[in-house]
């Protein structure tokens, strides 16, 4: 099971000091500082950005709170297609657009790399 995911970087939390909610857009589910979402929203994720939310988690990021731009393009790429799924279409825009954001960020590197 691939939950080994997750979390938080700044503009996606609230305050972790206090609670860590599923950053699935209207959730308000806790889950663990280290999940990016609660069980039932991270399962509509596709296969691809779970698996690639997985590889990019490094381990104690939930902690220090400083994931990778990698690792922010995909976690906004997922919480964008939960809304797509819900029909939050406003939400998956927004998180669409950070996605882009942070791709802007990372090295170009093979898999990961900026596609033009
Ligand atoms: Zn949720």
């Amino acid at each position: 099971m691939s939950q080994l995911a997750l979390s938080i970087p700044d503009d996606l939390v609230v305050d972790l000091a206090i609670e860590h909610l599923c950053h699935a857009a209207g959730c308000s589910r806790r889950v663990q500082p280290r999940f990016l979402m609660c069980y039932e929203h991270w399962w509509l994720v596709s296969t691809n950005t779970r698996a690639a939310v997985d590889r990019l988690c490094r381990p104690g990021q939930w902690r220090d709170k400083r994931p990778s731009a990698d690792y922010m393009v995909v976690a906004h790429r997922a919480i964008s297609e939960v809304a797509l799924f819900e029909h939050r279409e406003d939400d998956a825009r927004s998180h669409e657009v950070a996605s882009q954001r942070w791709l802007e960020r990372t090295s170009p590197t093979p898999g990961m790399g900026r596609r033009r």
